[in-house]
């Protein structure tokens, strides 16, 4: 959303780009949200590729980016800009497992995983972190919106 221009249409592809690109690398692993989405395409891919291996890593993050790129200048070249809120979802994921328990960043060229070990769900997660997350994102949500709601209101009024 902070990356959308000022058009509720684009804010909302946006949202939902990164949103998907965000649960995406989960799709190696069937205990995941998406991965119980696509249960049998999740099984074959943790099966084959393993679950936080090549779908947790820039190799990965590269070849899923390049095949969302194909697809989309082939049915909706249009949508081509939401390539990027896409990639900074991918990102995100990395970076947030890094945290919690590490990513193999340059398999099949490094296997080792690159991170820390923090606990998830814990209370500092619950009490402290979340809490945080949520106002980012109203403050975020509240700026990428103010210009569309002020300028509806002001053609309201006039
Ligand atoms: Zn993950």
């Amino acid at each position: 959303m902070a990356f959308a221009p000022p058009h509720l249409a684009l804010i909302g592809a946006y949202a939902a780009a990164g949103a998907f690109g965000a649960v995406l690398p989960d799709i190696d692993s069937r205990r995941s949200w998406v991965g119980r989405k696509v249960r049998i395409m999740s099984d074959v891919i943790e099966h084959v590729a393993g679950h936080r291996r090549l779908f947790h890593s820039l190799a990965g993050m590269a070849g899923l980016v390049a095949l969302v790129y194909i697809l989309l200048r082939i049915y909706h070249p249009a949508y081509l800009i939401l390539l990027v809120p896409f990639l900074v979802g991918y990102l995100s994921h990395l970076v947030l497992d890094t945290v919690a328990g590490g990513v193999p960043w340059l398999y099949p060229l490094v296997k080792k995983r690159v991170g820390l070990t923090l606990k998830t769900d814990g209370a500092i997660e619950r009490w402290l972190l979340r809490p945080i997350l949520v106002v980012v994102m109203l403050f975020t949500a509240y700026h990428a919106l103010a210009p569309i709601v002020g300028h509806t209101i002001s053609t309201l009024f006039s």
